[in-house]
């Protein structure tokens, strides 16, 4: 197996200890997060948190003291001289965005037994619109199966910090973070996987427009909207698609074909003719409604020239082919290719 060379338990211990002086100012520059009393576990524990930014395994180090091994997806180790520096700093636990993860689930397990602690990110991936995303129940069993506590934590209001769509972070506070429950392996135990699983759901629930509508805190949108039509393509009155164009590094995108400007305000609720759309959740109803009615009415997408790669071990690329992008209402297709939707 190629990819820096493994050192022991106690190596990673010293170099997160030696780190957290430097998490713990990023932390608060970035996410206005500081923590007076950190919490310091005498056992290892499987910390499960939801995901919203890039960087949020800082707020959870900054409430636990323990050091903790990540669960990292393949493509952030392969991050060029970051993924490296990151894997020999801290040796992740690495999964591949679409396996079954049973590779990073014996890992976890091993980690564990030998007296470390995890953190794991349950969603798995950020949300595009606001709101928690999908929990799989394979978590839940894994909660159960790793027979130690268990922690769940929450942060809320990383939505507005680091938007889906962009690759930076914007300025601003969380809203709040921290430790939501604490599970013994006999509670565990006694509850079965879907009531393991209700819990882990409840737990990392965030919904960052309807806790913003209370607490109406400014953010400081560093480019503005520039980036949202990377995600948000439809116009949300005339329903055309790939119509929009943000206004320069503006908080405004105004639809090439109809003339609809939506504004986004300093809280992240956007304004325009009609009040067609108040949070990213309904803009991104009328976005799915409207891919759903394209294809049930037969339009289907094509693009021209794009490249098909292969994903090898170490996120590795290999170009497969070039060729033009075709859909249909069961999947897309390229160079001979086919990718059901599920
Ligand atoms: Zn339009």
């Amino acid at each position: 197996m190629n990819g820096p060379k493994r050192r022991t338990d106690s190596f990673y211990r010293r170099v997160w200890t030696a780190f957290r002086p430097i998490f713990h100012l990023v932390c608060r520059a970035a996410y206005g997060v500081r923590v007076k009393r950190s919490v310091e576990f005498d056992e290892p524990v499987l910390v499960l948190s939801n995901h919203t930014t890039d960087m949020d395994f800082l707020v959870v180090a900054e409430h636990i003291k323990n050091h903790m091994y990540f669960v990292a997806s393949e493509h952030v180790t392969a991050m060029g001289l970051f993924g490296k520096g990151f894997s020999m700093l801290f040796n992740p636990i690495t999964v591949t965005k679409g396996s079954s993860k049973a590779g990073g689930v014996i890992d976890i397990m091993r980690r564990l037994r030998r007296g470390n602690s995890v953190l794991l990110f349950a969603e798995g991936r950020i949300s595009h619109n606001g709101r928690s995303t999908y929990i799989a129940p394979a978590t839940a069993k894994l909660a159960k199966s790793v027979k130690c506590r268990v922690v769940t934590f929450r942060t809320s209001g990383g939505f507005f910090i680091e938007p889906r769509w962009q690759n930076y972070l914007n300025r601003g506070r969380l809203f709040s973070s921290g430790i939501v429950h604490e599970y013994s392996a006999e509670e565990l135990a006694a509850m079965t996987n879907e009531e393991v699983l209700a819990h882990i759901r409840e737990d990392l629930y965030v919904d960052a427009y309807a806790e913003q509508e209370t607490l109406k805190r400014p953010f400081k949108f560093r480019h503005g909207l520039r980036d949202i039509t990377r995600y948000y393509d439809v116009c949300p009155r005339c329903h055309g698609l790939d119509c929009l164009a943000a206004q320069g590094e503006g908080m405004t995108v105004r639809c090439r074909g109809c003339g609809y400007e939506l504004t986004m305000d300093e809280c992240g609720f956007f304004h325009g003719e009609g009040g067609l759309v108040r949070s990213c959740a309904d803009w991104e109803s009328i976005q799915l409604a409207e891919y759903h009615s394209r294809f049930e009415r037969g339009e289907f997408f094509s693009e021209e020239g794009v490249t098909l790669y292969g994903i090898g071990k170490g996120f590795k690329l290999t170009e497969l082919g070039k060729g033009t992008l075709t859909s249909s209402a069961d999947g897309l297709y390229l160079c001979g290719e086919s990718f059901p939707f599920r």
